[in-house]
């Protein structure tokens, strides 16, 4: 047996390689500490050292009483750059590690007693390192080394720091719990989001998942998920949904759908819906699109609303073009001024042209300018409506025309700037009508007091010649008051008829009669003679009809009376019949003044009168042939003139024979 190593070469040779530390170990002065210099070392001593130099595995010492400190190369990066190594080398436990010190120094005791090792799993011991305490975790494992019996042995710290991983476990973690968190909250707000939301995968377009709101919009609950949409919703055949998500399962584009109109069943009937909606390509990792992604906004509601505010404008349109209403708007702060085609045309310009405001007040007639300009201001300073009615002057056609202008102020809305605007009528019809009632109802009383003035100057002759025996005189007293008193009955009936044709009460009385014997009558009536005119009447034999006699009457009388007072005196008037089974038609012809081209379309209309040199001292109402146009056509008949200036004119006027 070969003899034991002396202990000089026994330390050296535990004591061997080690790395750096083994060099400090080796070089480092233990004669001052407790355990004195390596010689003296025990063997347990020396043969953990060894293990400890030799291990690439971190790992440390205390030992002895005093605890005195060894670690290899491979612990040496935990202690930092801050020259706690290598002072930590052959330092007391106690000296190096205040703060630490009160957590392990129980499981050195707990080690050094005998008891289990210990094993602790990425434990935080924050430490002091690079000139300030670091969090630091651990994973280590304290053992007991014994020492010869009754010495005290140490304490071996396998160890490993895991901070780094510890960190990123925790960085993970959190990043874990916040994608988690994320997640439920898109999650949530997709369920709850109000616009439909639904994933579509494959050709089928299988519903992978749908949020509330398109489970309501459908009318289906959550059993239709994982159903193809085409079994659950059938309808959709025909309409443009499937093959539009069939392209875009194609080509992979999205498809952005505006306003698109489409019907599902609900209940038990289809109802239609209006949608603006995406479908969005989801692509997998190599560019396939597998799914489709559809987010729909239904705005059914908004469209029918949009509809009714369209029809309603549509509407108002319609109603403003066939009132051949003129529309105008002024904007307040920019002055700009748009008028409508009508509007321009009342003014006298073309429709293309651009008309300003000050353009339009121009052709306002000089004696209400003013008036309309103030009326303007007035109503755009105080809110209130604005209403005036004037003439206009047309500038192309010069054409005097009566408008009633009616407008306000609307304040500035959203998109709306402030704007003064609204309607231009065309009332010249209705204020000639208005001007011609006056001259009418001045006419009437003219015309009343004139017969009344003769039978009072008769009446007052009679009384004063009643006591003289002149027959003679009185009879002819009496014929013209009967004249004068006819002509104011015939008046009055014509007003009479007037104003029952006017309030819609006009009533005929029927009868059968002859037509010739009720031209003769008038003639005779009519008293030519009187007037120095002769009527001449040819082949009027027996025409019966069925009619109101007292009106068809007065149709004839007003025609001989009005060819007698619009030809010159000891001209011929010749009326005319024509008969036919179904038809009787009468034509009275003058030489007398005629009637111009012009004039000829309004003879028959209400108040009309011809006003010339000739007529000026014709007194007359113009209702007489407005009267018989409307007598004939309750009576189904017609009425018409021919006439040249000059040479005469022809009425003519037809009536159904009747049964
Ligand atoms: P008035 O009471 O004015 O005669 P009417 O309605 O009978 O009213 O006639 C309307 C107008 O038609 C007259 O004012 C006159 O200018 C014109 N007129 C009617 N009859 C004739 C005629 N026979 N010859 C020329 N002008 C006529």
């Amino acid at each position: 047996m070969l003899p034991d190593p002396s202990p000089k070469s026994n330390y050296t040779h535990y004591l061997e390689g080690g790395g750096e530390m083994g060099q400090l170990i080796r070089d480092y002065d233990w004669s001052k500490t407790a355990i004195g210099a390596p010689e003296q070392w025990s063997q347990s001593l020396l043969t953990t050292i060894s293990l400890i130099i030799s291990s690439r595995f971190p790992m440390f010492l205390w030992w002895g009483d005093e605890l005195l400190q060894f670690y290899n190369d491979a612990y040496r990066k935990s202690l930092g750059n801050d020259g706690k190594h290598p002072a930590a080398l052959g330092q007391c436990g106690a000296d190096c590690w205040p703060e630490i010190w009160p957590t392990v120094q129980p499981m050195i005791d707990q080690a050094l007693a005998g008891g289990a090792a210990t094993w602790c799993e990425d434990i935080l011991l924050p430490i002091f390192r690079n000139n300030q305490i670091e969090n630091v975790y651990w994973t280590f494992s304290f053992s007991k080394v014994k020492d010869a019996p009754g010495k005290t042995g140490g304490v071996l710290v396998i160890c490993s720091e895991t901070t780094e991983k510890v960190n990123a476990d925790q960085k993970m973690e959190k990043t874990l719990a916040e994608l988690a968190d994320r997640e439920s909250k898109i999650r949530y707000m997709l369920q709850d989001a109000p616009v439909s939301i639904a994933m579509f995968t494959g050709y089928n377009f299988i519903i992978e998942s749908a949020n509330k709101q398109a489970l309501k919009e459908w009318g289906k609950g959550e059993e239709v998920i994982g159903k193809p949409l085409v079994h659950v919703s059938p309808e959709l055949n025909g309409q443009p949904f499937l093959k539009l998500l069939k392209d875009v399962m194609d080509t992979g584009i999205p498809y952005y759908g505006n306003e698109v109109r489409g019907l599902l069943k609900q209940q038990y009937k289809l109802e239609e819906f209006y949608a603006n909606f995406v479908y969005q390509p989801m692509k997998d990792e190599n560019g396939k699109t597998k799914s489709i992604l559809m987010v729909a906004n239904v705005i059914t509601e908004q469209v029918a609303a949009r509809k009714k505010v369209e029809q309603a404008e549509e509407m108002l349109r319609l109603s403003i073009e066939s009132a051949n209403v003129g529309t105008w708007r002024l904007d307040i702060e920019s002055n700009t001024f748009i008028a409508s085609p009508r509007m321009k045309e009342l003014f006298g310009y073309s429709a293309e042209e651009e008309v300003t405001l000050a353009d339009t007040l121009n052709q306002v007639h000089e004696d209400y300018r003013q008036q309309v300009a103030d009326a303007i201001i007035k109503s755009i300073a105080s809110g209130k409506d604005f209403s005036v009615e004037h003439p206009v002057l047309g500038r192309d056609h010069q054409n005097i025309r009566w408008v009633r202008a009616l407008g306000r102020i609307y304040s500035m809305e959203a998109g709306h700037p402030a704007h003064f605007s609204g309607m231009m009528l065309d009332i010249t019809e209705q204020k000639q009508d208005e001007i011609r009632k006056n001259d009418f109802i001045g006419m009437v009383s003219h015309e009343l007091k004139t017969p009344l003035t003769s039978l009072n100057g008769y009446l007052q002759l009679m009384m004063l010649k009643l006591k003289e025996p002149n027959g003679d005189f009185m009879a002819s007293c009496l014929k013209k008051a009967n004249v004068q008193v006819k002509k104011m009955s015939s008046m009055i009936n014509g007003f009479l008829n007037l104003s029952r044709l006017e309030s819609g009460k006009i009533h005929l009385n029927m009868e059968h009669f002859d037509l010739g014997q009720l031209i003769r009558e008038t003639i005779e009536e009519t008293n030519p003679t009187l007037h120095q005119h002769t009527i001449s009447l040819n082949t009027c034999a027996e025409i019966t009809v069925h009619a109101d006699r007292d009106k068809i009457g007065s149709v004839v009388s007003n025609l001989l009376s009005n060819a007698v007072k619009y030809s010159p005196k000891g001209k011929k008037i010749e009326v005319n019949c024509q008969v036919t089974d179904l038809a009787a038609q009468i034509s009275i012809r003058d030489e007398g003044m005629g009637i111009k081209p012009q004039s000829l379309e309004k003879l028959f209309e209400r108040f009309f009168r011809v006003e010339t040199k000739h007529t000026e001292n014709i007194s007359g109402f113009g209702i007489g042939l407005y009267l018989c146009s409307e007598i004939l056509e309750h009576h189904k008949g017609k009425i018409w003139v021919e006439s040249e200036v000059g040479v005469g004119s022809t009425f003519h006027f037809s009536l159904p024979r009747g049964t």
